[in-house]
C-alpha cells in the first residue's frame, strides 16, 4: 500500500527485502506488474520518475539517493538499514505516519485505540457507535483496508468523505508515527508482549503512550491499569484535553463505569444538574453473543468514552453496542455438546488475553499451547488454577505451561498431546470433551502464537470449530 501510494504520487520507490526466497520473488513480481500496468505517470519533478523497483537479498544497506524510509513491523528498530538511514539524516517512518502526512486539509478526525489486547474489538465497537450516530466512518489502521488507501481515497469519485476514523494502532505503528496527533485516544491495557521487538517493557509502554501525544479532546485510560494512567500524565497534550478513565466499578468524576448493570458516563454530562448519564445496559453489548465477558465490558466503555469525546449521543452508544458483532475467534461460542459449551478464543495469543478469557468462566477445560514468544506462565496458572477442570496441551512450547501447572496446580489433570501437527486439534478437542462435565466450558485460549502449527490464529480457531463439529457428528 505504501509503495503503490508513494509511486502514485511520483516518488521513485525501492522495495527492500533481506530475504530472497520464493515468497519474496512472488511478491516482487506482483509489485513490478502493478507498477508496469497500473503505473502512474512521470511527474517530471526534480528528474524523478515514478515507479517501483525491488531489491531482494540485501536488507542492510540504504539504497543510494534515499530521501525517506518507510518500514513495516517485520523490521526491528535496530536493523542496520535504519542505522544507516539515521547516519545519513534520512527519516524512518511507518504507514500510519505516511497516512497522517497525506491526509487532506479537511480530513476526518482520528480516534485512536491501542493496548496489548482488545484493540480490534474496541475499534469495531467504536465504529458501530459512530455509525449509529449517523456518522460516516470506518475501522482502519492495524485492521482491514490499509490506512493510506483510506486516506487517499477520501472523498474520491463522489464518495461521501469520512467524518471520523476509528483507528487501531499497534505498538509498531506508533513507534514509527512521530507526528500523529489524534482527536482523542485510548490505551486499553498494558502487559508484556512483543518485547523482543521493543527491547524492554519500558520502551513498549513508551511507544504505546505516543498515541496520547497532541490529543486535543480526551486521553482515555483504564482505571484498573495504573500504567495507562501514567502514560496520560507523561503525554504532551493540547490545552483543554481531558484525562478520562473507564472502570468496571462505580465511576468517579471524569470516568465511565458500571452501576447496577448500566454503563454510566460521569465524564461528558451535558446537563449540569445530573451527576451521571446512563448510556446502555451491559446486556446491550452484542446481545446475540451471551453475557459479555468483563474485558468486553471494559472495551465497550473505552469505545463509549471515545465516542462521547467526539460528541456522540447516549442513545447512539446503546444502539451501536447492540448492533456490534464480535469478530470470529474472539470468545466465539461454537456449540454446546452434551451440556458442555465450546468457546473459540484463538485470538488469545498472549497470557494477558488468556487470563481475561479464563476469568470469564467458572469450570473450564483449557486447551492451550503454541509459540510462547518468551512469555512465562506462572502468574496466569496461579490466577486461573481454581477454575480449571482439566488442561489439554498442544504445540511447541507446551512444556512451559505444563511445568507452571505442575508448580501451581498439581491437582489439575493435564493431557500433554506432544504434537505440533495440524491434526492435533481434533484430538485435543476429543480429550477436552472427555475431561469436561455438563455445565463446563471447553475453552481454546492458547496464550501462545499459532505459527508452530497453523498459518495463523484464524486457521487454529477454524480447526477447533471443525473438531467441535466432528464431535457433534459422532455423538448425534
Ligand atoms: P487485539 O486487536 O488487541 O489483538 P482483540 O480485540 O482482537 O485485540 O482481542 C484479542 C484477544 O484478547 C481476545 O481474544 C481476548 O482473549 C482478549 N481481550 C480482548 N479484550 C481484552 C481486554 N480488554 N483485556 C484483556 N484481554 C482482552
Amino acid at each position: 500500500s505504501a509503495a503503490r501510494a508513494l509511486a502514485g504520487l511520483g516518488a521513485h520507490v525501492t522495495v527492500v527485502d533481506g530475504g530472497d526466497g520464493d515468497k519474496q520473488r512472488a511478491a516482487a513480481a506482483e509489485l513490478a506488474e502493478r507498477a508496469a500496468t497500473g503505473g502512474p505517470s512521470d511527474t517530471g519533478g526534480e528528474g524523478r520518475g515514478a515507479g517501483i523497483t525491488v531489491r531482494l537479498g540485501d536488507g542492510d544497506t540504504l539504497p543510494e539517493g534515499t530521501d525517506l524510509v518507510v518500514t513495516s513491523p517485520g523490521w526491528k528498530p535496530d536493523s542496520p538499514l535504519f542505522t544507516a538511514a539515521a547516519a545519513a539524516g534520512v527519516d524512518v517512518v511507518g504507514d500510519v505516519e505516511i497516512a497522517w502526512r497525506l491526509r487532506g486539509p479537511d480530513a476526518a478526525a482520528w480516534l485512536g485505540v491501542t493496548g496489548t489486547n482488545g484493540k480490534t474489538t474496541t475499534v469495531r465497537m467504536l465504529a458501530s457507535i459512530l455509525e449509529a450516530e449517523g456518522l460516516h466512518t470506518m475501522a482502519v489502521g492495524n485492521i482491514g483496508t490499509p490506512i493510506i488507501d483510506v486516506v487517499l481515497g477520501q472523498g474520491k469519485d463522489g464518495a461521501r468523505p469520512y467524518d471520523v476514523l476509528a483507528v487501531e494502532l499497534s505498538s509498531y505503528q506508533l513507534h514509527w508515527a512521530p507526528s500523529l496527533r489524534a482527536h482523542s485516544a485510548a490505551v486499553l491495557n498494558l502487559a508484556p508482549d512483543h518485547l523482543d521487538w521493543h527491547g524492554s517493557m519500558q520502551a513498549y509502554a513508551a511507544d504505546k503512550g505516543r498515541i496520547y501525544e497532541g490529543n486535543t479532546v480526551a486521553c482515555v485510560y483504564n482505571v484498573a491499569d495504573k500504567a495507562t494512567e501514567e502514560l496520560v500524565r507523561a503525554a504532551d497534550v493540547e490545552e483543554g484535553c481531558r484525562a478520562i478513565g473507564f472502570t468496571l466499578g462505580t465511576p468517579g468524576p471524569s470516568q465511565l463505569g458500571v452501576v447496577e448493570g448500566l454503563l454510566v458516563d460521569r465524564a461528558f454530562v451535558e446537563n449540569r444538574q445530573k451527576q451521571a448519564q446512563e448510556l446502555a445496559e451491559v446486556s446491550d453489548i452484542a446481545p446475540g453473543s451471551g453475557t459479555p465477558a468483563p474485558h468486553n465490558i471494559a472495551n465497550a466503555l473505552a469505545a463509549a468514552a471515545l465516542a462521547r469525546a467526539f460528541g456522540v449521543r447516549p442513545a447512539a452508544v446503546r444502539d451501536g453496542l447492540r448492533a456490534f458483532h464480535p469478530d470470529a475467534h474472539r470468545i466465539q461460542h461454537i456449540a454446546d455438546v452434551d451440556g458442555v459449551s465450546y468457546i473459540d478464543d484463538s485470538k488469545a495469543t498472549n497470557t494477558h488475553a488468556a487470563e481475561a478469557s479464563l476469568a470469564a468462566y467458572e469450570h473450564i477445560v483449557w486447551i492451550a499451547g503454541g509459540l510462547a514468544k518468551g512469555a512465562t506462565f506462572d502468574e496466569l496458572v496461579q490466577k486461573s488454577a481454581a477454575r480449571l477442570r482439566g488442561v489439554v496441551l498442544i504445540g511447541a512450547d507446551r512444556a512451559l505451561i505444563r511445568e507452571a501447572l505442575a508448580r501451581h496446580a498439581p491437582e489439575v489433570p493435564v493431557v500433554d498431546l506432544d504434537r505440533t501437527d495440524t491434526g492435533a486439534m481434533s484430538r485435543a478437542v476429543r480429550e477436552a470433551a472427555r475431561l469436561a462435565e455438563p455445565g463446563d466450558t471447553v475453552l481454546l485460549a492458547p496464550a501462545c502464537a499459532s505459527m508452530d502449527m497453523f498459518v495463523n490464529y484464524n486457521k487454529r480457531g477454524d480447526a477447533f470449530a471443525d473438531a467441535v463439529r466432528e464431535l457433534t457428528a459422532r455423538d448425534h
